[in-house]
């Protein structure tokens, strides 16, 4: 332990930090991960929660920096963890609740924070086989819609999501909260549209694309007989035509009432479960 008390910013206590300061030009570099260029450029994002982050380190996910509150000090588990990112080479930081306020952005925020390194499949390296299932979202906008979709597909035993175009940053704070820790679970693929033709092709995956104008209804189509993409279109504008005659089946899912369409993360939360159906079973809960 260091007994440097009078030095102003980062004060090394064995391997860990001690940061009370937002000036701190490591708080601020955490800070602007709030920034999707930064995220990029640095190919990190930030996770908050203790469960979320043990999760991470379980599932291998490379963590650079473990931040946690003052009051957390001492507590096995985050000791655990503390140890283990020294181990893989990480900083620890010990901060005031202030500086983990300004760093989440948040009034009462969660006692531990982990920045990791982004991780992206080629989209070459997702090969669809029987009984896997995939969802492809078109120009996806809103982070809640994707988190709460990468979310969905990790529950419903899906192998991974593919952003088509030029979607929200799944690594984005919003994103990733959303996502409650399946963001380390799912694989995420990006292509553009030309990417996504080519590897539809190859790929042996039937795609069914879903659409207000689609003429069967999502019910009808046989999901086991081959891999599954699931194509959703964006929250605005729906899927492009391109896109849509790309499709093996066009599927409408039947509604009743006011509304003009259901929101994309619920649609795709209802094709999910049907094209699984035959998968899921209560006795694989948990
Ligand atoms: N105004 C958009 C349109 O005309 O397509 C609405 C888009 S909707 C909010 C977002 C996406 O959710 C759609 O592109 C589609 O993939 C899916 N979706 C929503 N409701 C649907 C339904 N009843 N049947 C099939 N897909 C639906």
């Amino acid at each position: 332990m260091s007994n440097d008390h009078h030095s102003e910013g980062p004060r090394r206590v064995g391997q860990v930090k001690e940061v009370t300061s937002l000036s701190n030009p490591i708080v601020k570099d955490i800070k602007a991960l709030s920034n999707k260029k930064d995220r990029e450029q640095s190919g990190t994002f930030m996770a908050e929660g203790l469960k979320l982050v043990i999760d991470a380190l379980e599932l291998g996910w490379a963590i650079r920096t473990l931040v946690y509150a003052k009051a957390a000090k001492g507590k096995p588990l985050v000791e655990q963890v503390a140890a283990r990112t020294v181990a893989k080479g990480g900083l620890v930081l010990e901060v005031s609740e202030k500086v983990l306020s300004s760093i989440t952005r948040r009034d009462n925020p969660q006692m531990v924070v982990g920045i990791f390194e982004q991780r992206w499949t080629p989209l070459e390296d997702l090969r669809p086989s029987q009984g896997m299932t995939y969802v492809a979202l078109d120009r996806v906008r809103d982070p809640g819609n994707l988190g709460t979709i990468i979310r969905t597909a990790d529950a419903a035993g899906a192998s991974g999501v593919i952003l088509v175009g030029e979607c929200t940053d799944p690594f984005s704070l919003e994103t990733v909260r959303a996502t409650m820790g399946s963001v380390f679970a799912v694989p995420l693929a990006r292509a553009t549209t030309e990417e996504f033709f080519a590897w539809q092709k190859r790929s042996g995956a039937q795609v069914v694309a879903t659409h207000l104008a689609g003429a069967v209804d999502y019910r009808t189509v046989n999901y086991e007989k081959k891999p599954t993409v699931l194509l959703m279109g964006n929250e605005q504008s729906g899927l492009p035509e391109a896109l849509a005659k790309s499709a093996d089946r066009l599927v409408r899912i039947p509604q009743q009432g006011r509304a003009d369409s259901l929101n994309l993360a619920v649609a795709t939360a209802v094709m999910l479960f049907e094209a699984r159906r035959h998968l899921l079973k209560l006795e694989d809960a948990g």
